[in-house]
C-alpha cells in the first residue's frame, strides 16, 4: 500500500497535540530543502494558519537560489514569508562564524549552525506573534540523533528530542514542533518529486567533515528499514520521561540577551562572545 504522508502528519499533530486549533499561528522554518518545503505545503493543504520564516545564511549562490525558490513557492501558495539576513542580524555569515568557533573552541560544523538557527528562529517567530515554530526534521534525522548521542556515550543529550519541545507559556520561548517526526526521509523526497516542487536537492555546502555528516554516512551504510528506524525512535520516546526526571533543566532567561536558555548564558551568546 502506498505511504500516506499527509495522513501521518495529521496523526502526529493530533496524537502529540502539536497544533490544537487551526487558528494558531504556525511559523514554518524554511531552509529551501525538500523537508521544510513539503511541510509548508502539507500544513497549508490541511488548512493550518501557516507563515514562512527563512534565515539567509549568506552561503553565496546556494542561499540566493534557495531564497528565490522560497519566495516563489510562498507566493504561489499565498503564504507570507519573512527572510532574516544573518549578516545583518549578527554581523557575519555562517561560514565565518564557524571558522572562528573552530579556531577558538574547536566546536565544529552543524552544532554551531543549529544554535544560531534556533536562536534566530525563536526571536523572529516571537516577533511575528507565532504560537508554534514547525521544522522539517524527519524520522531519519531523529533516528540519527538517537544513535549519534548513543555513540557519543551520552543518551541524555536526547532528553529534549520529541515531536514537540518546551512547555507552553515558558517566557519568550516559542514551542517547536516537528510534524515529520515519524516520516521517513525517502517518503518526503518521493512526495516532493511527485509534486514537482521547484527546489534544490543538494546538501548544505557548509556541512563538510562534521560529526553529523560522518554519522549520516555511517547511518546510510547501515541501511535500516523504515520500520527499524521507527522502532528506534519510538522506543527512545518511551524512555524520555524516565531520563527527564533526573536531568530536567528549567528554561530561564539568558543573562545577556534575555532569550530563553537552559543555562545562565545562552549558547548563542557564548558564540557571539567569541566573535567580538
Ligand atoms: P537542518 O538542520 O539543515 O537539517 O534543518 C532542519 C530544519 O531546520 C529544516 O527542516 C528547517 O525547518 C529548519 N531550517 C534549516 N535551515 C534553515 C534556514 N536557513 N532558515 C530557516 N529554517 C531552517
Ligand atoms: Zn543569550
Amino acid at each position: 500500500m502506498e505511504y500516506d504522508i499527509e495522513k501521518q502528519v495529521k496523526q502526529t499533530i493530533e496524537k502529540y497535540h502539536l497544533i490544537d486549533d487551526k487558528k494558531e499561528k504556525v511559523v514554518v522554518a524554511l531552509s529551501g530543502g525538500k523537508d521544510s518545503t513539503s511541510l509548508l505545503f502539507i500544513l497549508h493543504k490541511l488548512g493550518y494558519n501557516v507563515f514562512g520564516l527563512m534565515i539567509d545564511l549568506d552561503l553565496g549562490d546556494w542561499s540566493k537560489i534557495h531564497n528565490k525558490n522560497m519566495i516563489e513557492f510562498c507566493k504561489t501558495l499565498g503564504v507570507k514569508l519573512t527572510i532574516v539576513d544573518l549578516k545583518k542580524e549578527i554581523g557575519h555569515g555562517i561560514c565565518f562564524i564557524k571558522s572562528i568557533l573552530k579556531k577558538q573552541k574547536n566546536l565544529t560544523g552543524c552544532t554551531v549552525c543549529g544554535i544560531i538557527k534556533r536562536y534566530i528562529l525563536n526571536k523572529y517567530a516571537r516577533k511575528l506573534g507565532a504560537d508554534k515554530i514547525a521544522t522539517g526534521h524527519n524520522l531519519d534525522d531523529e533516528c540519527q540523533t538517537v544513535l549519534m548521542n548513543f555513540l557519543k556515550g551520552n543518551v541524555f543529550l536526547g532528553v529534549n528530542s520529541s515531536p514537540v519541545s518546551g512547555e507552553i507559556g515558558t517566557k519568550g520561548f516559542v514551542q517547536r514542533i516537528k510534524p515529520f517526526f515519524f516520516v521517513p526521509e525517502n517518503e518526503i523526497k518521493k512526495y516532493s518529486l511527485k509534486n514537482k516542487f521547484k527546489i534544490l536537492y543538494d546538501k548544505c555546502p557548509c556541512a563538510i567533515g562534521t560529526y553529523r555528516v560522518e554519522t549520516r554516512k555511517w547511518f546510510n551504510d547501515v541501511n535500516l528499514s523504515s520500520k527499524e528506524k521507527l522502532k528506534i525512535v519510538s522506543e527512545f520516546q518511551k524512555l524520555i520521561p524516565k531520563l527527564k526526571n533526573k536531568n530536567q533543566q528549567e528554561i530561564r532567561e539568558c543573562e545577556v540577551c534575555g532569550e530563553p536558555s537552559r543555562n545562565k548564558v545562552c549558547n548563542a551568546c557564548k558564540i557571539f562572545e567569541c566573535l567580538k
